[in-house]
Order: C-alpha cells, then sequence, then structure tokens
C-alpha cells in the first residue's frame, strides 16, 4: 500500500536533504497537460516536470514503448550492442546537423555538460572555459563551474579553474575572455534558470564565427531549449548556427533519465577508450522512451504547436502587462516564456496552485511557463485568466509606494 498524502510530504521532508524547495502537491497522475494530485484535484501543468514532458504526460506511445522495453531489457551497458540504443541514435542522427554524427549518451542534463566540457579540453589540451553570467548548466562539479549563481558556487569553491564569465550578448566580451589558454565558449540559445532571456539577434552567429576564429570550441547547451521547446526542434535553427558541441537532456526522454552530448567524429574521437563512460547511460529503457517521443513530436510537429502556443501565450500575458502595473517584461522563444515581476513570485505561484496551475519561477522575480506542446488554446487562455486574478490580488493587497 502507498502512503497517504499527509505520509508522504513527512517522510520526504524528513528523510531526504532540504535541498528542493518544496510546493505542497502531492502529485499522482498525469495526462496531456493535465495533472492530478492524490486528493483528485486537477492542474494544468505548466512545470511539466522542469520541462521534461515535451509530448505531454503518459503519451500513448510513450507508454507503450516503456512497457513493451521493460518486458523486453532494462539492464543493458553499452560495453554490450543494442537494439533499442542503435534505434535512437540513428533518430536523432536524422534531426541534427550532419556534422553531429557521434552521439555519448548518458542520464542527466550536467552529465551531458561535464562530457562536453570533457571532450573540449581533451580535444583542444587547454583548460580555460568561457560562460556566460546568469548560465545555468547543472550542479556536479564540472557543471557547476560554468554555471553563474554564487549561491550555488560558493559554498562548493574551488571548483575548476579558469573559467571565465561574459555579459550574455556581448560578443566584444568574449573576445576579450577568450586566451592561448580558452578550449570551449559554453552558452544555453535561451538562457532558462537565468531568467529567461533569448539571446538577442545575430549573437549565437557571432559567437560561430568568433569559435571558429579563435579555434575554441562552441557548445551549446540546449537542455532546456532542445526537442522542439522553442519552436524548432532545437533553438540554434532559428539562427542557422550549428555548434561544434551539443547538449541535449530534460525532454528528450519524457521524463525517463536520459541526455545526450553530440559533436562530430573529428572531436568526439578525442575521447580514448575507457576516458568517459556511465553505467546507466544508453540504457534500453530510457532509449525507448527517447525514441518514442522524438517520433512523437515528429508526427504531431510539435516545433509547430510549440511556436503557434507560445504565440498564443505570449499575447495573452502581454495583454496582463498592459492591464497590470505589477509585470515588467514577458520574454521568451516558443513554449519557454518568463514573466518578470516588479516582486518576488513566490506568493503568485502559491496562488496559482491553488487555483490550479503548476507553474516554475526562474530566479526571484521571473514566472516560468514550460508547458508540454500538447498543451490546448483553451488551456492557454484558462491560465492566463487565472494568473490575470492572481495578479489583481496581489496588486490589491500590496502597500502603495512600497518599493519593490
Ligand atoms: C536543467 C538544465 C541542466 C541540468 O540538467 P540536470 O538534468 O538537472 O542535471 C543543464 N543545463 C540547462 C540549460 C538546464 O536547463
Amino acid at each position: 500500500m502507498s502512503p497517504d498524502r499527509a505520509t508522504t510530504i513527512n517522510i520526504e521532508e524528513s528523510h531526504t536533504p532540504p535541498v528542493y524547495h518544496r510546493r505542497g502537491l502531492v502529485a499522482a497522475r498525469g495526462r496531456g497537460s493535465l495533472l492530478w494530485d492524490v486528493d483528485g484535484k486537477e492542474y494544468i501543468d505548466c512545470m511539466a516536470g522542469f520541462g521534461a514532458s515535451i509530448v505531454g504526460h503518459a503519451h500513448p506511445k510513450v507508454v507503450k514503448a516503456i512497457i513493451d522495453q521493460s518486458q523486453l531489457l532494462t539492464a543493458c551497458h553499452s560495453s554490450l550492442y543494442n537494439e533499442s540504443r542503435a534505434g535512437l541514435i540513428d533518430r536523432l542522427l536524422k534531426v541534427v546537423p550532419t556534422s553531429l554524427d557521434r552521439i555519448f549518451l548518458s542520464n542527466s542534463g550536467a552529465e551531458a555538460v561535464e562530457c562536453a566540457l570533457k571532450v573540449a579540453r581533451r580535444f583542444t589540451g587547454k583548460p580555460g572555459v568561457v560562460a556566460m553570467m546568469r548560465s545555468f548548466h547543472g550542479k556536479t562539479f564540472g557543471a557547476l563551474s560554468v554555471t553563474f549563481n554564487a549561491k550555488y558556487r560558493t559554498p562548493f569553491q574551488p571548483l575548476l579553474e579558469k573559467v571565465e564569465f561574459v555579459p550574455f550578448g556581448r560578443i566584444d566580451k568574449v573576445a576579450a575572455a577568450i586566451g592561448p589558454e580558452t578550449g570551449a565558449v559554453i552558452v544555453e540559445p535561451v538562457q532558462g534558470e537565468g531568467g529567461v532571456h533569448v539571446a538577442p539577434d545575430g549573437y549565437l552567429k557571432e559567437l560561430r564565427d568568433l569559435t571558429k576564429d579563435k579555434k575554441v570550441l562552441l557548445i551549446l547547451d540546449e537542455i532546456q531549449t532542445g526537442m522542439a521547446r522553442t519552436g524548432r526542434m532545437f533553438a540554434f535553427e532559428h539562427w542557422g548556427v550549428v555548434p561544434d558541441l551539443l547538449c541535449l537532456g530534460k525532454a528528450l526522454g519524457s521524463g525517463l533519465p536520459i541526455s545526450a552530448t553530440l559533436g562530430s567524429e573529428e572531436v568526439m574521437a578525442s575521447l580514448k577508450m575507457g576516458e568517459h563512460s556511465t553505467t546507466f547511460g544508453g540504457n534500453p529503457l530510457s532509449c525507448a522512451a527517447a525514441s518514442a517521443t522524438l517520433e512523437t513530436i515528429l508526427e504531431e510537429r510539435l516545433w509547430e504547436r510549440a511556436a503557434l502556443l507560445g504565440g498564443v501565450l505570449r499575447e495573452g500575458l502581454e495583454g496582463l502587462k498592459d492591464q497590470l502595473s505589477v509585470v515588467r517584461e514577458v520574454r521568451g522563444l516558443g513554449l519557454m516564456v518568463g514573466v518578470e515581476m516588479r516582486f518576488d513570485v513566490l506568493n503568485i505561484m502559491n496562488r496559482l496552485f491553488e487555483r490550479g496551475v503548476v507553474i516554475l519561477n526562474a530566479g526571484v522575480n521571473v514566472l516560468r511557463f514550460l508547458p508540454p506542446a500538447v498543451i490546448t488554446e483553451t488551456q492557454i487562455k484558462t491560465v492566463v485568466e487565472r494568473l490575470g486574478s492572481c495578479l489583481a490580488e496581489e496588486q490589491s493587497e500590496r502597500p502603495r509606494n512600497r518599493p519593490s
């Protein structure tokens, strides 16, 4: 028998380290863009497992792939060949630029970044990395070293040396930061955790030209932006830029742990036998889920849906901005959308939860929307309406003239 709501919360609160900001929701099941808690309360899910569920919860095709593969084989180390793994690699090759034809599979976004950093070090022989202010690349030591937020970094110093942070969008600063020791530049096409900031037009192209010129590898972290999220299969397609190394994760496996680091034969072959590996990487179950996810994205043309519905969402949010002074800015690309407020968004998030909307933040004062791409226009309108009433409430309860 599974524990009830109170017991569930109690066990998790009492026996896990207090590292997650918990929201008091005991999630029981999901379907498409909807989520239900253990008491049967329904939510529209704009969190989607932190963007993992791009095709929607319990998509029949993904469910079937997981069931079928689980009955065949789930444990299979990459020292043995496997059809499910090869099937995924084959499908991925059909959607990425032809130059990115070597794929290392691992289990989390942070691991995909670790792999990219190791490959860059090995290929160039240089330890330096230029990363962006407000960046987020994960919380293992290597990934953390290129993550900007001091709150995450400071307690764990010393991290990797020779990482330099420059303002996102300033090509002159990148040029100045690249020195004889620099092996790579790492960037998110749309910064997610850092507050949903879209790369200014031309920036990625300038980065591509500059890194090529300086013989430095360009690593694109598309862990959050990849797999149709921004209105293209990958965000770099918006700007026609092909990176040297590409990191994928989050939506890749619809919630099953899987990530990927892609590069050219020349670059990836710098890793020699045994220099990098992971026990679960490329396991048949995660690969089956990822194959089904990718097929679904292609069949349902979900990047088009993300572009269209992202437009509807942003338009609705812009409408709120026009009416309510608490909204400072609406930003985003496709269904990766942020709303910057003039104050801490925690209250708003709690009010939205009460009204049946699961939402994310990105830093202190940005609300973040990462719904499944199968969300409907009606659901989006409901979300905007509910947010509107939360904001109106919050605005009326806030003392005037109080600086935020
Ligand atoms: C989530 C995220 C990561 C880290 O992924 P994990 O699976 O949590 O390790 C890295 N980079 C970006 C851009 C992300 O959004």
